[in-house]
């Protein structure tokens, strides 16, 4: 079969921070000609709206009774993804140190899980062509029919010095132990944890260049596709 004329194929990326997930991902997609989709940009952008709005983070009642309230859009197009809040470009504000350290705590809510998984199922079921999805729980627990599922994995030391790099010159040792907390976090929530699913691929990207996990993750979509 054609590439065009292909049933849309759904590819869940799923992996602790600084494992290369994203810039994975967007290659992938952009290479294959599918969508994309940040799950964690929308639960910063959630995240955000509680900190902007002044809503108890350490209330977890609280944080589910305004889980509703904000309008999360995301553009699914691997050159130009985008995300707004009620309307707002949040894309700069999402990526801030507060919003980072508050992330874990507004997402470990039910509430919160059960809104944002909606839209990524609604996202997920109306790309074209199909989907490259990235986050913690794709692959166990929003997509659980993916076709393709990958695992990204890397020691702590190369995901550390990986995001020093993206946030330009920042510390590499409190880099390292914020990424800790933060899986730690997001590995033992009750709801929905950062988990490999029992049918995904795992792969180590310690050793690995971004260009190689790239080639390995378009070849595995590709024979996915050409039913291997
Ligand atoms: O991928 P990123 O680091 O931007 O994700 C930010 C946070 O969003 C994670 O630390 C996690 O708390 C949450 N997240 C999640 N489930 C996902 C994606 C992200 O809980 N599928």
């Amino acid at each position: 079969m054609e590439n065009g004329a292909a049933k849309p194929v759904i590819v869940a990326i799923d992996g602790p921070s600084g494992t290369g997930k994203s810039s994975t991902s967007k290659a992938v997609a952009a290479q294959l000609g599918l969508s994309y989709l940040d799950t964690g940009a929308q639960y910063r952008a959630i995240t955000w709206w509680m900190v902007t709005n002044g809503i108890d983070l350490e209330d977890p009642s609280a944080i589910a009774a305004v889980a509703g309230k904000p309008e999360i859009v995301s553009g699914t197009d691997p050159a130009d993804p985008t995300i707004s809040v009620d309307g707002t470009d949040v894309a700069g504000p999402i990526r801030t140190q507060e919003v980072t350290a508050r992330v874990s705590a507004v997402s470990a809510v039910p509430e919160v899980r059960a809104r944002i998984t909606e839209l990524q199922r609604s996202l997920a079921a109306s790309a074209e062509t199909g989907i490259v999805v990235e986050g913690r729980d794709i692959g166990t627990t929003v997509l659980p029919d993916a076709d393709l599922k990958i695992f990204l994995t890397a020691s702590a030391e190369a995901r550390a010095a990986r995001r020093s790099g993206e946030l330009k010159g920042a510390d590499v040792n409190a880099t390292r132990e914020a990424l800790i907390k933060r899986d730690a976090a997001d590995s033992s929530r009750k709801t929905s944890p950062l988990a490999k699913a029992d049918d995904a691929v795992e792969v180590d990207t310690t050793e690995l260049t971004l260009a190689q996990v790239i080639e390995c993750v378009v070849t595995l979509v590709e024979e996915k596709r050409a039913g291997k």
